[in-house]
């Protein structure tokens, strides 16, 4: 690939669609998840490509909710692979969450290249390929995960989700943190936490809440509490609406 300008004036944005491209020549992206970012930027031109105010509250209580949690899931796709494989681990490392790949087309090849490229950039453990157990709801192949996982995990963080997904796993009990930059679409509409922003800006923002709640528990039920998701996402629509890029 030719490198981008750093002087281009969406040069963040050409670099992130590079990254998608490298995932598809190597074996982790699938075509389809072209087309998904092909949304993602548009949903993101018109949101100014920042971090909302309602979008960073909602990554602090994504961030309360993974620290709080028992048993907290990082599922992983081929686009968030391609995109972000850093942040995920960073991510897993300040909130002890478990990292777990989930495709909506499941084929062994991807499964096998994505833990690898994860394992690749410092993930001790990549969960997903035992798949010994199923969310309810789902056809067979779209609901395999893995029973010590997602399937027992009590806060998945589940970015760029399918919406029918996204809402198998909401119905099956699980708090659920959807990165999604459409506030319309039925993944951010089904988790109790959406996260409305790039999943390049949301993760590493997690991370740095994370980071900074980790000591300080007696703090994270009230920043839950407080967290409201219907405001978020309305915020996020009048954004996006208002066409007043910043
Ligand atoms: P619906 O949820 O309405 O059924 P869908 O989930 O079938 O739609 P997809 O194109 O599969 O639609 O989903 C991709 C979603 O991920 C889009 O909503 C898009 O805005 C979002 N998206 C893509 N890339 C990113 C990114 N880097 N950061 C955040 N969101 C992204
Ligand atoms: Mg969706």
């Amino acid at each position: 690939h030719t490198a981008v300008p750093d002087d281009h004036p969406r040069s963040a944005s050409l670099r992130t669609r590079h990254r998608i491209e490298a995932g598809i020549d190597a074996g982790i992206t699938s075509r389809q998840g072209l087309i998904a970012e092909g949304r993602g930027e548009a949903f993101d031109y018109l949101i100014g490509e920042r971090t909302i105010e309602s979008a960073a509250a909602a990554e602090r209580a994504a961030a309360a909710h993974l620290l709080r949690a028992e048993s907290p899931v990082v599922s992983v796709n081929g686009n968030v692979a391609a995109l972000a494989p850093e942040a995920v681990v960073d991510l897993a490392d300040a909130t002890g969450a478990a990292i777990e790949v989930n495709l909506f087309n499941r084929t062994e090849a991807r499964m096998d290249a994505i833990a690898d490229h994860l394992r690749d950039h410092g993930a001790s453990e990549v969960k997903g390929l035992t798949a010994d157990a199923r969310i309810p709801g789902l056809s067979h192949e779209r609901g395999k995960v893995d029973a010590d996982g997602i399937h027992a995990a009590d806060v998945v963080l589940v970015p760029l989700e399918d919406g029918d997904r996204a809402a198998a796993l909401a119905e099956m009990g699980k708090t659920e943190i959807v990165v999604d930059l459409n506030p319309l679409s039925r993944s951010p509409q089904a988790a109790a936490v959406p996260v409305v922003d790039n999943l390049v800006r949301a993760l590493p923002a997690i991370t740095e809440h994370a980071r900074d709640l980790r000591d300080r528990p007696e703090e994270w039920d009230a920043i839950i509490e407080g967290f409201d998701r219907e405001a978020a996402l309305a915020d996020a629509e009048r954004a996006i609406r208002s066409g007043q890029l910043e």
